[in-house]
């Protein structure tokens, strides 16, 4: 039987991925029809966890409120064997957003989803198993199926294959995971008579094999959906060849004896209907994703997440992206053969980094799993970024669209500078990419976005004055990011005093801060032998400026904690911390040969700018709410930092509380009063404008161009004070409801 007038859209499969396609697709008015083997309501082997991403996007989809007798789930806990217990909560990631997760079973998630496509104006045929795409000479025409013993042809313009990780029939088009070899399993079971759940998502680690104790790469969790019920099961990704021999249901077994053993709310729990588990493909490959007229979403895409085995936030945000393009090339805005090519690009700019990390945590699982464990109660900077970049990868894209924030920067933007400073984080990501991919998707959360934005931009300035050469400009700015990463990690190498448990026996005591020595030795060399490709002038100046920065850190420091006097601290702050903000720009004025007063000027703006910043950026991290157990106060502390605000603080009061004591909330509290009532938020404040003022001159010595209007324009930003949590209502130490609100004004 042949349909009559041909759809817009045939999507293959009316799982998350499927419905969030058709749903995008319907709202935007185009014809779609779903197609699925099954008859709604199915059931489908899953942990049910959606995680704040999922439902973000379930919001985006407009269908969050018919999950609202559903439990919200608080954030995540990753609980080690051993008992420690580190938390992960959620929080909104702006304004209006949801800042929770939840637990639906699959039975109800998908035929919510479905129905609401269907209201939007998709149509569904179920029990309709697609077989085969239907070709009229090299042109796709639409898919052919069978429905109650009847074979159909489906005609329509684009085809998206929504049909799950066992799907098929995308590979007809050579479309889908090429490797047919799952990437991993999971198995999961429904257990009640559970006692004393909390609303969090549980994942145990590590998972061990009963046969021989070996550390299998994957985890064990307990997802809520009630007070007394939880979803439970085991999943590994294969990391090894050894892995292959694992057996699930073991795995699993040993896991039930495990949690019933440590956890007494677990001792009477029983499961209600059978055990359901399925493979976990994650074999993504962008380049496989579409084809003129045709797309894959979802786990047909290998969009499942190889390190936590998560896959309805990609399958649902996939379905979107595959909506947005087959909706544009539907206008035929582009050329046939190539309109549905955005479609690659847009996966790799969502789940590149993120695939490729999970791969390689899962290769490197004891490595990853020691990372972890060994760091869960402490609170460095570097760690910290490992940690929300494993648990919430949701993390570097807050980071990049803060520091690509809108009408902050808009100032820049005749001259596109957003996709260059995008396209040096890229750069600084690929250089350390193949090492520590983990590392290089953590690394833009640990420096603060309008720094890094200022810095990547100096040297784009200078390149623009000079020969405008972007790719040594590109080198340049990556090379100084790098550089600067490296002095952040310094901040990790702290006195060890807090007592770890450790579980692997081969655990170094002070495998911490091992790691951040040689994660910052890897960055500065990885940022020199960049430079070598610009010769050794550019590496002579790159190393002068690092070995300062490393003098003024020590000088500052060989004073003892916080007793370092504020002469002293301002002395330095010019070469620790401004020096970067010119070095872009000394370096490319080097490489071009552009006039030395020229270069100067520069690097004077850009240092004077780089103190600025770092000014403006210690007195919000003081006025920074959040909760006394995180506040940055503690990070500043413990890797005995302090701040010029706290440092006129304590000359002028009682901050030595904190000086020589283990830094408890009650300290912190104490502190954070005493910071916010010594006035000394405000004079810092007036100081970042001082420098601010003294960039400004320095821009006055440069040429009449529009880039030196724009530097000016910067310096304007800076001095209004743009940012509304200072100029208008700040925080009250640690969010307090009973203070009243406290600005430096
Ligand atoms: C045990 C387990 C636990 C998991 N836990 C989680 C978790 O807690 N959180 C999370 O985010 N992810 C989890 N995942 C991953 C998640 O289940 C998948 O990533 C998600 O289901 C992908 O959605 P999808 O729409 O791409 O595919 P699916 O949900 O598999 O939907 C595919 C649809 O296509 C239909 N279909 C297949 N072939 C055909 C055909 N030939 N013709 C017509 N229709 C067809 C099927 O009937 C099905 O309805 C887990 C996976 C497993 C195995």
């Amino acid at each position: 039987m042949i349909s009559g007038l041909p759809w817009d859209v045939a999507v293959i499969g009316a799982g998350p991925a499927g419905s969030a396609a058709a749903y995008h697709l319907a709202a935007k008015g185009r014809r779609v029809v779903m197609v699925d083997r099954s008859v709604f309501p199915r059931d489908k082997a899953c942990g049910d966890g959606l995680t704040r991403t999922s439902v973000e996007l379930l919001a985006d989809l407009g269908v969050l409120e018919k999950f609202k007798s559903s439990t919200a789930i608080t954030g995540a806990q990753l609980i080690n064997r051993g008992g420690t217990h580190h938390n992960a909560p959620y929080r909104p990631r702006g304004p209006g957003r949801p800042g929770y997760g939840l637990v639906v079973p699959r039975i109800e998630l998908d035929n919510i989803l479905r129905k609401h496509a269907m209201a939007a104006g998709a149509e569904l045929w179920e029990q309709f198993r697609a077989t085969q795409v239907i070709r009229v000479g090299d042109r796709l025409d639409g898919i052919r199926g069978h429905r109650a013993g009847e074979q159909f042809d489906l005609r329509a313009r684009f085809l998206i294959f929504a049909d799950g990780g066992a799907g098929s029939v995308a590979r007809q088009l050579g479309l889908g995971v090429a490797n047919r070899m799952s990437t991993g399993f999971a198995v999961r079971g429904y257990y009640t008579d559970i006692t004393g759940l909390e609303p969090v998502f549980q994942m145990h680690v590590p998972l061990t094999d009963p046969l021989d104790n070996e550390i299998v790469p994957g985890y064990g969790w307990v997802f809520p959906l009630s007070d007394t019920d939880a979803n439970i099961g085991v999943g590994f990704f294969i990391g090894q060849q050894r892995d292959l021999t694992l057996n699930l249901r073991r795995l699993f077994d040993r896991f039930l004896v495990e949690l019933t053993n440590r956890e007494p709310g677990f001792a009477a729990m029983r499961r209600v209907g059978e055990l359901r588990g399925a493979p976990l493909n994650c074999g993504l490959d962008p380049a496989r994703s579409w084809r003129p007229q045709a797309l894959v979403i979802g786990d047909a895409a290998g969009l499942v997440d190889p390190f936590t085995g998560e896959g309805i936030d990609t399958a649902l945000e996939s379905g979107k992206c595959a909506a947005e393009v087959v909706s544009f090339a539907l206008d035929g805005h582009k050329p046939q053969r190539a309109s549905l090519a955005d479609y690659e690009h847009l996966l790799e700019q969502r789940f590149r980094d993120r695939f490729e990390t999970g791969r390689k945590a899962i290769k490197t699982y004891f490595f990853t799993w020691k990372l972890l464990e060994s760091t869960l109660e402490v609170r460095r900077p570097l760690f910290r970024a490992l940690r929300e970049t494993l648990l919430d990868y949701g993390t570097q894209e807050e980071a990049r669209s803060s520091a690509a924030a809108g009408g902050t920067w808009s100032w820049l933007e005749p001259w596109t500078v957003l996709p260059f400073v995008q396209d040096v984080e890229a750069d600084v990501a690929s250089i350390i990419r193949a090492e520590y991919a983990i590392l290089a998707q953590a690394a833009p959360t640990l420096v603060d976005p309008a720094g890094r934005l200022a810095r990547i931009v100096m040297s784009l300035i200078t390149s623009r004055y000079g020969r405008g050469d972007m790719q040594t400009a590109r080198i340049v700015a990556a090379a100084v990011e790098l550089g600067y990463l490296a002095q952040q990690v310094q901040f990790d190498i702290v006195e060890d005093k807090l007592p770890r448990r450790h579980s692997i026996g081969d655990s170094e005591p002070n495998w911490s801060n091992r790691f951040a020595i040689m994660v910052g030795a890897y960055l500065l060399a990885k940022s020199n032998s960049l430079l070598g490709e610009l010769g050794a002038k550019p590496q002579a100046l790159a190393g002068k400026t690092s070995a300062e920065a490393c003098e003024a850190w020590l000088r500052e420091r060989s004073y003892g904690r916080g007793r370092c006097p504020e002469s002293v601290y301002l002395e330095v702050l010019p070469l620790k911390v401004g020096c970067f903000f010119g070095l872009g720009s000394r370096l490319s004025g080097t490489v071009n040969d552009l006039p030395e007063l020229f270069v100067r000027a520069l690097e004077s703006f850009g240092n004077h700018l780089g103190i600025a910043l770092h000014l403006q950026n210690e007195v919000k991290q003081l006025l920074d709410g959040g909760r006394s157990g995180d506040h940055p106060i503690i990070r500043l502390l413990e890797s005995g930092s302090y701040s010029l605000p706290m440092l006129r603080a304590q000359l002028s009061n009682h901050l030595p509380l904190l000086m020589h004591q283990d830094i408890d909330e009650q300290t912190v509290e104490q502190s954070l009063v005493i910071v916010h009532e010594s006035g000394a938020l405000k004079t810092t404040w007036q100081l970042s404008l001082e420098f601010a003022e003294r960039a400004h001159e320095a821009a006055g010595n440069l040429p009449d161009l529009p880039e030196t209007q724009a530097l000016l324009d910067l310096v304007s930003w800076l001095s209004e004070g743009s940012d509304p949590t200072i100029a208008l209502n700040s925080p009250v130490p640690l969010g307090r409801a009973s203070r009243s609100p406290v600005t430096p004004e």
